[in-house]
């Protein structure tokens, strides 16, 4: 039965066993954390063999990967990934092991220089603002605040960011210069942006002739289930609209190889990337070949690497299982939250009862259960509604999920109910 339609009689007894049923969580004196969306140790061993390699140091081309230069990343390595992300290879540049990196300095590039297409540097105007789908990756919130970038929430749909309200903000607003979106599998929600929704992004008018689409992949190729979602192939679809120069997309190895010693990468039009290149040029004569070639040489071909997140897909399929089964055994009948149930990425999304998601991630604390703070998914740390809580069961062995997520239950039910009780 539904907790609201509780008589007060039949909440005050709901009320006795949650509180019971919390006590006994608190007095297993767990220590747990469902925070991050790390890899696991269980997933870093699948690429152990890179530790081995490369096995020498010339590529296919004759590049002596030891020296310096290469700006673009080694071929071989781009030649692999230009396939996987739908782009041409001369599009795609190989760089260092953190996609958010890439972001920052296309960012800081955009505010110093301005784009290809800017009048000025972006550090020019009055006032820059960038459009946030929500919920959203805490880092691209973090990273515009560190450089006083207002923020503009739109609602993050099934098939991706509210089109229609961003089209209606960037028609007639100059100062809105871009906006992020994680079109595959998205952090936290799993969604995945449609054909449709992409084709409005790359066509709509926007006051701002520069104005850009942080389009980060970083979960283009995380299937959970043997549905393969295709991303958008972006670049075209921007060359198409006549706007060829407004995407530009991102992403890494982080969580395909190792997530502290992956390769990133960039893909664009190839006026952007002859613009990224004449700036990091002026920061680097090139990057890590030899991890380009040793991650080459693991992964043969586009199909090496299919097959290697296949087995990434079997070792944390079950564990979003789990997350799922275990939130609708608890919590389904109460119709006091709703989740999302991903089938690619790393995280689920849990919106509690409205008003009540800080508060279960502190009782969760209390009972020695980290999770994401509550509001992380959204700028400044603000859910305006407080219902929003991030899981990530990735890192966890698939045991720990599972308490951790009965714990997260109790927690919930605890809240609503105190909630309720004062309302
Ligand atoms: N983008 C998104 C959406 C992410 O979730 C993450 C990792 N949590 C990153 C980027 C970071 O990627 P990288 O390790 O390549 O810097």
């Amino acid at each position: 039965m539904a907790l609201v339609d509780l008589s007060a009689e039949e909440l005050a007894a709901f009320m006795t066993a949650q509180k019971s049923a919390y006590d006994e969580l608190k007095s297993r004196g767990l220590k747990l954390d469902l925070t991050r969306g790390k890899p696991s140790a269980q997933q870093l061993d699948l690429s152990n063999e890179l530790l081995k390699l490369p096995t020498g140091y010339v590529a296919a081309d004759g590049t002596d990967t030891r020296n310096y230069g290469g700006l673009h990343g080694l071929t071989e390595l781009r030649e692999i990934f230009a396939e996987l992300l739908g782009v041409n290879v001369d599009q795609l540049v190989a760089q260092g092991n953190s996609s958010l990196t890439l972001m920052h300095q296309v960012l800081v590039d955009c505010l110093l220089h301005g784009a290809v297409d800017s009048e000025r540097p972006w550090s020019g105007e009055d006032k820059i603002k960038f459009i946030c789908p929500v919920p959203g990756y805490d880092r691209h919130f973090s990273l515009l605040n560190s450089f006083g970038i207002e923020m503009v929430t739109v609602p993050m749909n099934a098939d991706g960011p509210d089109a229609d309200k961003i089209a209606a903000l960037v028609k007639d607003d100059a100062s809105i210069k871009g906006m992020w979106v994680v079109p595959t599998y998205a952090n936290p929600t799993g969604d995945t942006v449609s054909q449709e929704v992409a084709a409005k992004l790359l066509a709509m008018p926007t006051a701002a002739p520069d104005f850009k689409i942080f389009w980060d992949n970083a979960y283009a190729l995380h299937h959970l289930t043997d549905v393969e979602t295709k991303s958008v192939d972006v670049l075209s679809l921007a060359a198409s609209s006549g706007n060829p120069n407004r995407p530009i997309l991102f992403a890494s190895t982080s969580k395909i190889t190792f997530a502290g010693a992956g390769v990133a990468f960039l893909a664009a039009s190839t006026e952007n990337i002859g613009w990224f290149l004449k700036h990091v040029g002026m920061s680097s004569i090139g990057p890590d070949k030899v991890n380009h070639l040793r991650h080459a040489e693991f992964f043969k071909d586009a199909d090496g690497v299919r097959a290697h997140m296949r087995k990434h897909a079997e070792i944390i399929a079950p564990k979003f299982e789990a997350v799922e089964r275990i939130l609708t055994e608890r919590l389904a009948e109460h119709d006091i939250a709703e989740w999302t149930k991903p089938i690619g990425g790393y995280f689920v999304s849990l919106d509690v009862l409205p008003g009540t998601a800080s508060r279960v991630v502190q009782l969760a604390k209390e009972a020695g259960i980290a999770l994401t703070p509550a509001g992380s998914s959204f700028p400044l740390g603000t859910d305006p509604d407080d219902e929003n809580i991030r899981l990530a069961p990735t890192m966890p062995p698939l045991e720990e999920v599972e308490v951790a997520m009965d714990g997260v239950a109790t927690c919930v039910l605890l809240a609503a109910g105190e909630y309720l009780s004062k309302n």
